[in-house]
């Protein structure tokens, strides 16, 4: 029987050598506006404070708060964006609103619900304030938000919707970022049209260009789509080439497994270095991954390449064990590893006696187990796309004899959102 010449790495032997392999990107400036998703390279941190002045809390009346309950004359008011050209002295109040800076004098702010106003038929306005305060009530001191040179965003933070605001607010319009690694992607098989194109005999269409280029996307890489080789050396490495010279991650898929036509190992054994072509997994054992370093006019370029497998299913899974962890750590992801909760199974799963196995499955909050709840999504077979449909988990099944039944806790990779 013809055996790989690859030794069978497990799971996480292999991952540790991609990762060995994937350091951050030099890091690039770019719009603030422009960032969600990016991961900061450098710390951010408060140039003033914020509040830069006392600002009142309430709609209501600036008060002195020693002067307590009792009606008062209106002196002045203050709205947000202005400041007062009068001073609140004993026994006066004046009106402000919310994030309006308090008027010299008052220490205090009464909220409108706690006063009534009056107007006599002669003289200012009458406030009767109902509620005693303390000095400082409904009063935001300077800086209470965020005090000067106070660190607001850390080195290796990824940026979402609040660390975008978090930049407005300190004043950063360009920001020092790690840059979206360009991963390109080559489908290889001479069996493969575009999804537009009638099938010839023998022929299937080609999903997993679509399918990886919007897996890169999700997973904030930048996708350059290399098109279809056909299993041809020449064009193989014509493809190969390009990718490797433009791109920081080259994904190739089919061809890596143990057929006439499977060129895609020998190819990378020319082209750089392999570091493992088989793990202990299912599915996807053939997976491949090597480095290749082009020269460049300015410095050596090292581009990263996947060979996966050419079954939808196992070129996915491998996709997200592998390369996934790998883009997180060229974007500068402190962790760039999957993150895993654990999940109780709906129904039993058989186990393979000889090799972890990532099942896909579809994890929902279940209240009364008070806990997360993992649904298969059916047969599992490799060429089944189907079973990647709506999964959001791939659950890492130990190799064992036998089956889990259900209700077993299993640790589960999220490889989609828990929101949706
Ligand atoms: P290979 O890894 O090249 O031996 O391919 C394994 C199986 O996956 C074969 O049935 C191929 O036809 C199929 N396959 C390979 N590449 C693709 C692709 N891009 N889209 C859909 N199926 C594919
Ligand atoms: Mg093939």
């Amino acid at each position: 029987m013809a055996e790989s010449p690859y030794p069978m790495l497990s799971v996480e032997a292999a991952l540790a050598s991609v990762l060995a392999q994937a350091s951050p990107l030099p890091p690039v400036t770019i719009p603030a506006r422009q960032a969600l998703g990016y991961i900061l390279a450098g710390e951010i941190r408060a140039s003033e404070p914020l509040p830069p002045f006392p600002a009142s809390v309430k709609d209501g009346y600036a008060v002195i708060a020693a002067d307590g309950p009792g009606t008062y004359p209106l002196i002045g008011e203050v709205t947000a964006g202005r400041m007062a050209d009068f001073t609140v002295a004993p026994g006066t109040v004046a009106y402000v609103t919310t994030g309006a800076p308090m008027p010299p004098g008052a220490d205090a702010v009464v909220m409108v619900e706690q006063t009534e106003k009056r107007w006599p038929r002669n003289g200012p306005a009458q406030v009767e304030i109902r509620a005693r305060v303390r000095a400082g009530d409904d009063v935001r001191p300077v800086g209470v938000d965020v005090a000067p040179g106070e660190l607001v965003l850390e080195a290796g933070t990824r940026l979402g919707p609040a660390e975008i605001g978090l930049l407005a607010t300190a004043g950063v319009t360009d920001v020092l970022v790690y840059p979206r690694p360009k991963v390109a992607v080559l489908s290889t098989g001479d069996e493969l049209v575009e999804p537009g194109t009638p099938l010839e005999p023998g022929q299937i269409r080609d999903s997993n260009r679509a399918m990886l280029i919007a897996a890169i996307q999700a997973v904030g890489g930048e996708a350059v789509d290399l098109g279809i080789s056909g299993d041809s050396q020449a064009s193989l490495e014509a493809s190969v080439q390009g990718g490797l010279a433009k791109a920081d991650v080259l994904l190739t898929s089919g061809g890596v497994s143990m057929g006439d036509l499977d060129l895609i190992k020998p190819l990378l054994e020319h082209a750089g270095q392999v570091h493992f072509g088989r793990v202990r997994m299912k599915p996807g054992k053939p997976i491949t991954f090597a480095t290749t370093i082009t020269a460049n006019a300015d410095a050596d370029h090292t581009c990263l390449v996947f060979g996966l497998p050419g079954n939808p299913v196992s070129s996915l899974v491998t996709f997200y064990l592998f390369a996934v962890p790998a883009i997180r750590a060229l974007a500068g992801h402190p962790d760039p590893h999957l993150r895993r909760v654990q999940a109780r199974l709906s129904q039993p799963l058989s186990l393979d006696p000889a090799r972890p196995e990532y099942h896909r499955a579809t994890l929902r909050w279940d209240t009364a187990a008070n806990g997360f709840v993992a649904e298969s999504t059916g047969s599992q077979s490799s060429s089944r796309l189907l079973s990647m449909r709506t999964a959001n988990a791939l659950l890492e099944l130990p190799e064992r004899e036998g089956e889990l039944p259900a209700g077993s806790l299993v640790s589960a990779l999220l490889i989609g959102s828990l929101v949706d």
